[in-house]
């Protein structure tokens, strides 16, 4: 009996300290979503303003490679901001400085691939993002710079069943920084578990790789296969809206008529 209770605690003290996260119960809208184009011609136009703000580097790169590719070959202007260091610091083994620095010379070598004009670092410890009115203050500060026409955010109100905690709190948190800051006409979240809307990515496949393979830190061998397998998946399924063969899911929601007003506040 002792043995269950301890292994319990340790199972349950274990899952506190990693920082992935699984709901028993999908988080998904009450009632299924009409399909919504986020004016789509505009996206795709010379000069459109985009800010991408994800957890950590490599994000952008994993989920959306695809469509930022097609940003940059529209013309956008796009910037990008990352919430936390990417150093792991939460796991007591390995060289977390030397990793933050790769993992930013990472970032920035990808964002320059699809041409980024900016990347903001903001620095918040990786694995142990705090969900708090400093953060929102830190990335409303850079969307009222940028002015970003559209902010290109995670999911973090109907992520995926398994997920980084990072990923929920920086989504939950850009959204919250979008109405805040005022300027963005439309919030696009990626890994979502409730897409309204993909971008056919199917001629962007081949330099998706590329840019991924650019976070060699985190993604060679056996690990890159297995990541390359979940987002083909990923893609595929989300290329079925469509009828394409590789899309990029997309929730979007207009910022003017007031979706979402409430963030709730849950882990
Ligand atoms: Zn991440």
């Amino acid at each position: 009996m002792f043995a269950v209770l301890a292994g319990a605690l340790a199972l349950g003290l274990f899952y506190r300290w990693q920082p992935l996260r699984f709901d028993v119960i999908p988080r998904r809208p009450p009632r299924p979503q009409p399909w919504t184009d986020p004016d789509s011609r505009r996206l795709f136009r010379p000069g459109t303003r985009v800010t991408v703000v994800v957890a950590h580097p490599d994000d952008p790169e994993f989920y959306v490679a695809g469509l930022l590719t097609r940003l940059a070959a529209s013309g956008a202007r796009l910037s990008l901001v990352v919430a936390t260091d990417g150093d792991k610091g939460y796991y007591p083994f390995g060289d977390s400085g030397a990793l933050r620095r790769t993992r930013r010379r990472e970032q920035d070598a990808a964002a320059a691939g699809w041409n980024a004009r900016e990347v903001v670092y903001l620095g918040y410890p990786d694995g142990r993002l705090p969900e708090s009115p400093e953060v929102v203050a830190a990335i409303v500060r850079e969307l009222r710079r940028l002015r970003p026409e559209y902010v290109l955010l995670l999911d973090g109100r109907y992520p995926p069943r398994l997920t980084h905690r990072d990923h929920r709190r920086a989504g939950r948190m850009a959204a919250e920084a979008a109405r805040q800051a005022g300027a963005s006409r439309w919030l696009l979240h990626c890994s979502t578990g409730a897409p309204n809307f993909a971008v056919d990515v199917t001629g962007q496949w081949d330099r998706r790789w590329e840019l991924l393979r650019i976070h060699r830190s985190q993604f060679r061998g056996r690990r890159l296969r297995r990541v390359q397998d979940l987002i083909t998946r990923n893609a595929i399924s989300d290329g079925r809206l469509l009828g394409v063969r590789y899309a990029e899911g997309l929730r979007c929601v207009p910022l003017r008529h007031g979706e979402e007003r409430r963030v709730p506040k849950r882990r």
